[in-house]
């Protein structure tokens, strides 16, 4: 019971900072035996874990199943867009084919050659496919229920490693029982389709099978959405994170959930921007480091899909041209990010409520001798929270008016 509630407390901690307890207690001590300079390294570590962690995502299933196609889609792309998985070839390579995601390239789609194509049995093919570098499986399965899909995941639960098991071409499914003439019900089709498939895994020895009914052309019906929520909490909190920021911003809610993600960053950055070495700016009060500032600004931009080539992307899926998307945006932070930019925002940065779960929660007093031994770290809080409800704002406004959301 015991383990179970500090395990709880860890993933609180993790939650809202990023560091784990032993973390925090290890920041603490060693700011309390050298200032700020012996925190530095830890908070420069942790920065670059989170920009660097690597995530590997296995798609495998029969060729044909809808793989490439699923791939795109979580990548944001269309199957004729550049850098697009190729879809509809016959499998020629025994190999596994990676995809980055096109801003993040630490976040990366792996396309493995379908089982029965291979004439592995479902454990050398695992082995074949160097299944420890993957952090989760996803089985791609189309139309009737094949064995070899049920081996793949007993094997991969055997191996200790989750899978989501997928059902694709739900809306080919419901097209071609309308071409039959069928009434359809899709909601009690999509209940037969899937006990169906969860019954099918349970023979298989899968007592909880998640299995997730989708259309990878129509991501805003079936479980599209359900699928990739289930993936982002089932994530350790870093992983989370990069899972979270490669997002296509489809919603509001997503977002806003990005700018969480992004909020939690700050009073790193602004602790490494006030350390010794910042350089003063002319026009600002405190000195800061122009580099950090320019860094994050320039990647809440891209986590936000503000920058070029992502509105590029998004203006060849929608109707609408990047001239189009750039105009409903009020923020002078879609050009270049330089000294002047970032003094006026500081000079435009209202007072920023500093929060309590950052700074209070779990008695970090590193955070309030900085805050309290100058105003650099002040400042730099400032103006970057200030930059992120900028763009947040203005990623909200591209969204709505690219989709046609009032
Ligand atoms: P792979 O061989 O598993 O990579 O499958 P592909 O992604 O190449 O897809 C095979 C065919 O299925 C292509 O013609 C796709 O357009 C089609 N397809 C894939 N996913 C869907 C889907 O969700 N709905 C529909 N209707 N067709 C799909």
């Amino acid at each position: 019971m015991e383990g179970a509630s500090s395990r709880q407390q860890v993933a609180e901690t993790e939650k809202a900072t990023f560091f784990t307890k032993e973390e925090l207690s290890k920041l603490k001590s060693n700011f309390e035996t050298g200032g700020v300079d012996k925190i530095k390294s830890l908070i420069n570590q942790k920065v670059s874990e989170l920009d660097s962690t690597q995530l590997n995502i296995a798609v495998t299933g029969e060729t044909g199943a809808g793989k490439s196609t699923f791939i795109n889609a979580m990548r944001g792309l269309r199957n004729n867009d550049d850098g697009a998985a190729k879809v509809g070839l016959t499998e020629t390579t025994m190999e596994p084919a990676g995809f980055p995601h096109p801003n993040f390239s630490n976040v990366c789609y792996w396309d493995l050659p379908g089982i029965g194509s291979t004439k592995f049995p479902a454990d050398k093919y695992l082995k074949q496919m160097k299944f420890e570098k993957y952090n989760f499986f996803i089985i791609i399965s189309a139309g009737r229920f094949k064995e070899n899909e049920t081996k793949l995941a007993k094997e991969i639960k055997r191996l200790r490693k989750k899978f989501y098991f997928v059902r694709s071409k739900i809306d080919a499914d419901f097209d071609s029982m309308r071409k039959g003439g069928k009434e359809v019900n899709e909601e009690k089709e999509l209940k037969l389709i899937r006990n169906n498939c969860c019954e099918n895994l349970r023979e298989a020895g899968i007592q909880t099978p998640s299995v997730f009914l989708i259309s990878s052309f129509e991501q805003d019906r079936y479980d599209f959405n359900r699928l990739n929520k289930a993936l982002e909490d089932d994530l350790p909190i870093i992983m989370k994170s990069i899972f979270v920021l490669a997002y296509r911003n489809r919603s509001v809610e997503i977002i806003q959930k990005k700018k969480k993600m992004l909020q939690k960053r700050i009073w790193m950055l602004a602790t490494l921007s006030g350390a010794v070495g910042a350089t003063p700016i002319p026009g600002l009060s405190a000195a800061c480091d122009i580099s950090i500032l320019i860094g994050a600004i320039t990647h809440f931009r891209k986590c936000l899909c503000l920058d070029e080539a992502s509105l590029q992307r998004l203006a060849k899926t929608t109707d609408k041209s990047v001239e189009e998307l750039k105009a409903v945006v009020k923020t002078s932070l879609l050009g270049e990010i330089n000294t002047n930019i970032i003094v006026r925002l500081g000079w435009g940065a209202t007072a920023v409520a500093l929060s309590a779960l950052e700074f209070g929660l779990y008695s970090i007093p590193v955070i309030g001798s900085i805050f309290g031994a100058g105003s650099s770290f002040l400042m730099t809080y400032k103006i970057l929270t200030n930059a992120l409800e900028d763009l947040t704002e203005s990623a909200e406004r591209v969204m709505k008016f690219a989709f046609g959301i009032n």
